[in-house]
């Protein structure tokens, strides 16, 4: 019997094995895939994030680009800027992030790293929790699944959806242009995001409002910015969805990450929250191998209650991000202004770099 399993060998369960094995922990992790998912998803890494990484020997600052700057436009203007302080905030693709942490845990425990090994279900027995499908059991199984979790299914927690939907369309095309600059542009159309990344890159996203078939990027692009995207880069479209589990702790199993909470990705918080919960459940497991009912309920309160402001802020943003009548996008032009002004603009830039997570 091992103290702590994971399961889920993303970017969230990989973080908190590894702070547990830096901390003498014996910790598997089972991973149902063998290769990390190529898929485009998270780039962007907050502060709190970037300390919690380097608390796990992961240093995100050298190979990422930081983003000195976030840049508010609308019909052509600029409507005002915050800066980012340090550490700042760094871009880097969470595969990167990912294979990072995977060589850092078997550094620290060659064995603990469990790849093609797939969760069906639990089984809860007086001192461990097994895990079916697989031959392991442990005191504590911390559920980092993902969206779909097959851990919080089994534990029999529900999950509810929380306000905030729409589709977007996504690509990472050739554009070394403003470098460490965030901009995000408020067109009557719809919002238009850019953010640079490694290699001289530059992910641009854009809201879909009632598009059919495969969206034409460059050309909203176009339309709501006057912009010209590279012709060639692929385009994917991702549902931006907001669920919360009822529970984050549950007799021996804790959820973290996708599993415990789906942010939608526009702010681009819901894995630098899943890390944070990474973080902390470490930190109450290396201070006490066997939490009290007392430390897991503020444990699992205090991480609610910080995927709650994230989704709150997540919500915000899309709001402020929809197509508007020409009335309401001037009205919305103005608040933007008054926003990227002080004082707002200091406490602005503390939500959007999570510093109040
Ligand atoms: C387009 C897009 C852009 C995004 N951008 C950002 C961003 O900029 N910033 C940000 O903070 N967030 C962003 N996100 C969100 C971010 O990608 C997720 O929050 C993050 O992947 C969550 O990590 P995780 O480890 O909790 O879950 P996952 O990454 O989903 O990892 C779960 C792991 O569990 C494994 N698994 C699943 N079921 C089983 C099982 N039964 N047995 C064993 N293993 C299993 C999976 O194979 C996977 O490896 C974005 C998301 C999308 C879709």
């Amino acid at each position: 019997m091992h103290n702590v399993a994971v399961v889920g060998g993303g970017p969230v369960g990989l973080l908190a094995a590894v702070l547990l094995a830096q901390g003498g922990v014996d910790v598997v992790v089972l991973e149902r895939r063998t290769e990390i998912s190529g898929r485009p998803r998270a780039i962007g890494i907050h502060p709190p994030a970037v300390v919690a990484l380097a608390a796990a020997g992961v240093d995100v600052t050298r190979e990422g680009v930081r983003i000195e700057e976030g840049v508010a436009r609308s019909d052509g203007r600029e409507l005002g800027r915050m800066r980012f302080d340090d550490p700042g905030v760094f871009s880097l693709p969470q595969q990167r992030v990912q294979s990072m942490l995977r060589a850092r845990l078997t550094e620290l425990q060659p064995d603990a790293l469990r790849l093609g090994r797939r969760a069906t279900g639990l089984a809860r027995r007086v001192d461990r929790v097994e895990i079916l499908g697989t031959d392991v059991g442990a005191r504590v199984v911390v559920g980092a699944d993902g969206v779909d979790s097959t851990v919080r299914r089994a534990a029999g927690i529900p999950w509810h959806t929380r306000p905030g939907r729409a589709s977007y369309a996504m690509s990472d095309v050739d554009d070394a242009r403003l470098p460490g600059l965030a901009v995000l542009s408020f067109e009557r159309g719809g919002v238009v995001e850019s953010f640079p990344l490694p290699g001289g890159q530059r992910r641009w996203v854009a809201l879909l409002t009632g598009e059919s078939g495969e969206p034409d990027l460059a050309r909203i692009v176009r339309e709501r910015t006057g912009h010209e995207l590279a012709a060639d880069a692929s385009v994917s479209v991702f549902a931006a969805r907001q669920n919360l589990a009822a529970r984050f702790v549950d007799r021996g199993v804790v959820l973290i990450g996708d599993a415990a909470h789906e942010v939608s990705p526009i702010g681009g918080q819901g894995l630098n929250l899943g890390w944070l919960d990474a973080h902390a459940l470490a930190r109450l497991l290396l201070q006490n191998p066997t939490p009290t009912a007392g430390e897991w309920r503020r444990f699992e309160r205090s991480r609610q209650a910080s995927a709650r402001r994230a989704q709150a802020q997540a919500r915000f943003n899309m709001r402020f991000g929809r197509a508007l009548p020409a009335p309401l996008h001037r009205a919305r032009v103005l608040g933007i202004r008054m926003l990227t002004l002080p004082p707002a603009r200091a406490l602005l830039a503390d939500a959007f770099t999570m510093r109040r997570l």
